[in-house]
């Protein structure tokens, strides 16, 4: 058998955007991948679905696996002929025991590439409004590990020197001791009111940073109760952020917000929630499919063999409308066959959905649910018309049984299932439990059932207890409705039921939260 190769990649601090490209390359092309919670969970979103996900950190009923174990893990990996992604915090060269990794994996002939990715020691600080130099205040810059497990001593760090060598000093691994750190740094020169931040978790919803001295931050820190991990910057620039600071100031910043939507449709509103500084956390509960029942499949295929005797064909979803043309391809129908039919679309999405694939809508109903539909149909509409309906198996009646009502002719296809999925993330429900989520988004009255659903199967006893401490937003009254009969309290509700409307409303949560 071929042996496979090893990518030791840098993940970046925490935003999972801040890897690389190679890096993400390798990510997605991976048959197996090592990593730990340094290396941001949502990163994983982008390894194939068979590629075996093998976490090394710490669990509740575990150590983390030893430096020595992961070396083997590895090399065995690779000798099983499996291309292995090791993913790290940050750059897998800075603290990262990268030559061990490699040490190994050369010994055993095991090929490697080293990828490097953005080390939290400039990141996080660059997070923080910090610039780790600066023309005026500082040429250089050092990165120290102050060692945070206290068996550890730091013999290798030779104070003396270290102290005054360059202008910024960046520790990482350093919390434990920050007062030993601020006190060697004094003793060897440095001045007690030289300025200090503490950035912790920094790119991430949990990010928050303290300033104050050498001589006054361990009370600080002490007081805001900052953990790690966290770097520590000393040195002038660190007076940068009082004008620099940057992530604070987005409307969403801090808010880490579930995205429980299909991860195909999930896109515009993970965008969106990115762009304003809050984190979105994808755990989608539903995924989209071609039918499979052989009944149903007949059904469209004659729906779509008809299609000249169409008066409408009316399109509810982007969904709908990505199927409608997926079923079009696979009948072998010209969409000019449907000349007869005028087209209506629910909601400005569906409508630009059709729009891109060259039909303009003739109808563009003003409510975005279906009901409003209806109005709008009024006049337009006569007995006896056929109207073709695609839409989804969970789709509700409504407009159907009144089109019928009307005197007019329908048929409806399901042109595409939800299923309920449960994505292989453990994290979720300890992350959910220890506050971890702050805002949970609903988009469909699917996406609360099955979001229930999917927490008990991942071994959550109370999930309407855990979900009714964050923030619950829906999408609008519909889903609000089945989010309340199964016990939950909605929090966030749009004036506009669409994903924009959702997204002003996270951030009008949030200003009020703040008290704006
Ligand atoms: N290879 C990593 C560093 C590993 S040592 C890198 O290049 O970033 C682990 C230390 O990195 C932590 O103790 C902490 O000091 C720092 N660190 C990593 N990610 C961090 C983050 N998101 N926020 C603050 N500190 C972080």
């Amino acid at each position: 058998m071929n042996k496979g190769k090893v990518y030791l990649v840098g993940a970046g601090p925490g935003d999972p955007k801040l890897i690389t490209v190679r890096g993400l390359e390798a990510l997605k092309r991976a048959d197996a991948v090592v990593y730990d919670r340094l290396a941001g969970p949502q990163l994983l979103n982008h390894v194939r679905s068979d590629a075996e996900r093998i976490y090394v950190g710490k669990l509740p009923d575990r150590h983390t696996m030893k430096q020595e174990e992961i070396n083997r893990l590895l090399v065995k990996l690779a000798l099983q002929g499996k291309d292995v992604v090791r993913l790290k915090g940050g750059d897998p060269t800075v603290f990262g025991r990268v030559g061990e990794e490699a040490g190994l994996l050369r010994e055993n002939g095991v090929e490697y590439e080293i990828i490097p990715g953005i080390t939290s020691a400039i990141a996080v600080p660059a997070y923080a409004g910090i610039p780790v130099t600066h023309r005026e205040l500082a040429s250089s810059f050092s990165v120290i590990t102050g060692h945070e497990s206290p068996d550890k001593l730091d013999h290798s760090i030779y104070w003396d020197k270290v102290t005054n060598a360059t202008g910024t000093l960046v520790f990482l691994m350093g919390v434990a001791k920050l007062d030993y750190i601020s006190e060697q740094l004094i003793k060897y020169g440095r001045s007690a009111d030289t300025p200090v931040a503490l950035v912790q978790w920094g790119t991430r919803a949990e990010q928050r940073a303290v300033t104050g001295t050498l001589g006054t931050i361990v009370g600080i820190v002490a007081e805001a109760g900052l953990k790690p991990p966290a770097v520590i910057v000393v040195g002038e620039v660190v007076r940068q952020r009082e004008t620099l600071a940057w992530v604070e100031r987005k409307p969403l910043f801090g808010r880490r917000v579930l995205v429980t939507r299909a991860r195909a449709q999930a896109s515009e509103l993970v965008e969106r929630i990115d762009e304003l500084g809050g984190e979105p956390y994808e755990f989608p509960v539903i995924e989209t499919r071609l039918p499979t029942s052989a009944g149903e499949i007949a059904r469209i295929e004659s729906a779509f063999a008809q299609a000249e005797i169409y008066d409408w064909v009316m399109l509810t979803s982007v969904n709908g409308v990505d199927y409608f043309y997926r079923w079009l391809d696979r009948c072998g129908v010209d969409i000019r066959k449907f000349a007869r039919a005028k087209f209506a679309a629910v909601g400005p999405k569906t409508a630009a959905a059709l729009a891109a694939r060259g039909v303009r809508a003739d109808l563009l109903p003003e409510s975005f649910r279906a009901e409003g539909l209806l109005d709008s149909l009024e006049g337009l509409i006569a007995p006896g018309q056929t109207a073709l309906l695609p839409r989804g198996d969970l789709a509700r009646e409504t407009l159907s049984a009144e089109l019928r009502a009307k005197g007019v002719r329908t048929v409806e296809i399901d042109v595409y299932e939800t299923s309920m999925c449960v994505p292989s993330d453990p994290w979720l429900p300890e992350m959910l439990a220890g506050g971890e989520i702050h805002v949970v988004t609903f988009t469909s009255s699917s996406t609360v059932v099955n979001l229930i659903r999917a927490l008990k199967e991942l071994g959550m006893e109370d999930p309407i207890r855990a979900l009714n401490g964050v923030d619950i937003a829906c999408i609008g009254p519909v889903t609000a409705r089945t989010a309340e009969e199964h016990g939950l309290t909605v929090t966030i509700m749009p004036d506009e039921y669409t994903i924009d409307g959702l997204v002003e409303a996270l951030v009008a949560g949030r200003r009020q939260a703040k008290g704006e």
